[in-house]
């Protein structure tokens, strides 16, 4: 491991690997914010994919009056979408992995990145349920990689979870919070642990949830009145499941529940039945509730 101190650095350009439904959200903050933003995916047309969605977002912004035709023009000015992997990370700040949840991708990728970034970078993964310390195994730069947490839509979700891996630097810390607040989001620290704090809270109240209507407790519409109305929660549990979608809940209680050895986090049959059925929430058409 260096011992090159990431709270140098600064958030000229920032890379981001994998231009999905997240890694265009993490960009355009970026440009947002006066980075330059590099998009980089697994082909030139799917980079500008994201770059597209971009595009898009901003227009959204711009037809609600919250920002102007010349800001828009230079947010997506600075937006850039790339197949040149190394050229982009060769001169990249911060890097942020978006690539798809799956632990053997992301570390290769990271271990990539790291022996090609300049040694003050940031190595930052979206993970939403990895383990940190696996992600960056082996990597040779394991102080430097953090989780950085950003929540769908990115945009408008005002918050970064920030996850300190065993071998996370105090200076990557500090350089990761700097980050959050250079893309306007409060951040919280979270230790490397399954779930962190949000999926482990918000996915135990959506079982939970989707077990008292099993049990014929509530309606899965006056469930989530509870919550909504009872706790001021924006959106109840089950319409957030529907939302995230129940199959991606699914793997994710299963893993938690592997993990985590809580009978709290045990797949309701409910949900699986549903899996089961093809209802995956709103992305299918139906899920707790029809669309
Ligand atoms: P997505 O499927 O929308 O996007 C993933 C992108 O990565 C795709 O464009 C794909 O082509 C690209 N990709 C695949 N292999 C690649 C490679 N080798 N190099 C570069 N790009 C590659 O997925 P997403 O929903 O944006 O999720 C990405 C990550 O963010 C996952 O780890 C996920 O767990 C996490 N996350 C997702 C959400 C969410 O609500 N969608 C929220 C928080 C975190």
């Amino acid at each position: 491991m260096g011992d090159t101190d990431v709270t140098d650095a600064t958030f000229e350009t920032v890379v981001v690997l994998g231009s999905g439904t997240m890694g265009a959200g993490i960009a355009q903050v970026a440009a947002t914010a006066g980075s330059r933003a590099w998009l980089v995916d697994t082909s030139l047309d799917r980079a500008h994919e994201g770059r597209d969605a971009i595009d898009k977002s901003l227009q959204r912004l711009l037809d609600k009056g919250k920002i102007e035709a010349e800001e828009r023009d230079r947010i997506l000015a600075r937006v850039h979408a790339t197949e040149d992997r190394d050229a982009a990370v060769a001169a990249a700040d911060v890097i942020v992995e978006a690539v798809p949840e799956k632990l053997d991708l992301k570390r290769e990728i990271i271990a990539d990145v790291a022996s090609k970034a300049p040694g003050t970078c940031l190595l930052g993964t979206n993970t939403s349920s990895l383990s940190i310390a696996a992600i960056a195994e082996g990597c040779g730069a394991e102080d430097r990689v953090v989780g950085l947490h950003f929540f769908n839509p990115v945009p408008i979700m005002q918050l970064l979870e920030i996850v300190r891996g065993a071998a996370t630097s105090d200076a990557t810390v500090t350089a990761a919070r700097a980050f959050g607040t250079h893309v306007g989001k409060e951040s919280i620290l979270v230790k490397d642990v399954p779930g962190f704090a949000t999926s482990r809270l918000g996915v135990l109240l959506g079982l939970e949830a989707m077990r008292m209507v099993q049990d014929g407790v509530a309606s899965a519409e006056d469930v989530d009145k509870a919550m909504e109305l009872g706790y001021r929660h924006p959106m109840g549990p089950l319409k957030l499941t529907d939302l995230v979608g129940l199959d991606v809940r699914l793997a994710i209680a299963e893993h938690l529940h592997t993990e985590l050895g809580s009978a709290a986090f045990e797949p309701p049959q409910l949900l699986r039945d549903l899996v089961a059925a093809g209802k995956l929430g709103r992305k299918s058409g139906e899920g707790f509730y029809t669309y």
